[in-house]
């Protein structure tokens, strides 16, 4: 892997978005993609999902004692997500910036232009992730992408994403 963390090297970094049930059935993908590219962003991989509450679990393993965490899981499992590996200089934190705070009611005021602003409801309904570190975009890239996503996929979410 020849990926880097950023120290103004030029290199790219990469880092997971995904657009979060909420985005996706709100027909939200194609302006938020646009917003990617017009950012600069490479789109290098993406697929659609549905997670199981394992996968959810396991993917948000870091707030399972907080109070929202069963909230949170129910949310993520509500219906398909739209997975994405982002690539760009200084990725993580670009990717950070263009979605905005965590609550997207907050986020329409302190954040306007935001893709939560744009997408989002509230501190649970934001429609959109990122990754927070470099180490975490690493694990969440391997998380999708490097264990054998087939198992991530319904027959129905896999037919859909090959039409
Ligand atoms: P993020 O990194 O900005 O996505 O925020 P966190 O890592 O803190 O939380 C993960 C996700 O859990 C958020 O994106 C929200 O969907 C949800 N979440 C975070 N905080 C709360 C909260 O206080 N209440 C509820 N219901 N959901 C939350
Ligand atoms: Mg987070």
């Amino acid at each position: 892997l020849r990926c880097c963390s950023s120290n103004g090297s030029g290199e790219k970094e990469r880092t997971l978005g995904i657009i979060k049930p909420d985005g996706l059935s709100g027909n939200y993908s194609d302006r938020i993609k646009q917003v990617i590219l017009e950012s600069g962003f490479n789109i290098n991989k993406e697929m659609v999902i549905q997670l199981d509450e394992e996968n959810a679990a396991n993917f948000y393993a870091e707030h399972s004692s907080k109070p929202f965490f069963t909230n949170l899981i129910k949310y993520m499992t509500s219906g398909p997500v739209l997975v994405m590996i982002l690539e760009k200089e200084d990725a993580v934190i670009h990717w950070r910036e263009l979605i905005g705070p965590t609550d997207a009611g907050k986020a329409k005021i302190t954040h306007p232009q935001s893709l939560r602003a744009m997408c989002g409801v509230d501190i649970e309904k934001n429609c959109v992730h990122g990754s927070d570190s470099h180490q975490s975009a690493q694990r969440e890239i391997a998380f999708f992408f490097k264990e054998a996503p087939s198992a991530f996929k319904t027959e129905a979410v896999r037919k859909h994403d090959e039409l």
